[in-house]
């Protein structure tokens, strides 16, 4: 079965503007009440640790390709679905570009994996041959100079497109949140 890849935002800091503010003014013992204006200028002075107040969660559904580049952000919290744990009945592929001999090679892999766990192979061992494009969920919680990080790396053009796709929505889903750090 083919799916969609999908961000959805689970949880942020609340009030995370009214907070990077507070924080920042400690700096320069500054008062005001332009919270916008004042973190526009933190992050222009690239006094960026003080994004680091602030967090958000996201639940993200895309092929465990992908998210083996999303995990290697260090600065990050993760919870994925196990292959070891999970004992898969259909395989769930994430969309993208495949051809009709790919599609069947995924398909004798699913009649390996499912051929496997019937003979009594446990799922551990039964998923070595499951393919890149598997479907996965893995929740990631990271502060907001880290996704700001994450977003220009995985949205610049170098980046695999599936990966730009899904922080483009990881960063749309921000900026409706957060929009002065999300906007530039
Ligand atoms: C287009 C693209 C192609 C890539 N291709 C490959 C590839 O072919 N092979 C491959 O192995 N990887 C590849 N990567 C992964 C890349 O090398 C990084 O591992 C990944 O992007 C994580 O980002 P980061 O290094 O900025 O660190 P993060 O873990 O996101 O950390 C954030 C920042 O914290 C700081 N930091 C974190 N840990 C340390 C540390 N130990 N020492 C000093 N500073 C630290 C750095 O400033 C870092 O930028 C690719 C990434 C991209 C975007």
């Amino acid at each position: 079965m083919l799916v969609e890849q999908s961000a959805t935002l689970l949880a942020m800091t609340p009030h995370a503007l009214t907070l990077l503010e507070r924080a920042g003014r400690v700096c320069y013992q500054s008062e005001g009440d332009d919270a916008a204006s004042f973190v526009r200028m933190i992050i222009d002075r690239g006094h960026e640790s003080v994004l680091e107040h602030a967090s958000a969660t996201f639940s993200i559904v895309c092929s465990r390709g992908i998210s083996h580049e999303i995990v290697r952000h260090r600065l990050a919290s993760y919870s994925q679905e196990s292959t070891r744990y999970v004992k898969y009945g259909d395989i769930s592929i994430v969309e993208g570009q495949y051809t009709d001999k790919m599609l069947a090679a995924i398909k004798f892999a699913e009649e390996a994996y499912t051929e496997a766990c019937g003979g009594g192979l446990s799922a551990q061992w039964a998923r070595n041959v499951l393919p890149i494009g598997l479907k996965t969920q893995i929740v990631v919680t990271a502060n907001f100079r880290q996704w700001r990080h994450m977003i220009r790396l995985r949205t610049a053009s170098g980046a695999h497109p599936s990966i730009v796709a899904l922080f483009e929505m990881i960063r749309d889903q921000l900026q409706g949140a957060c929009k002065v750090v999300f906007d530039d």
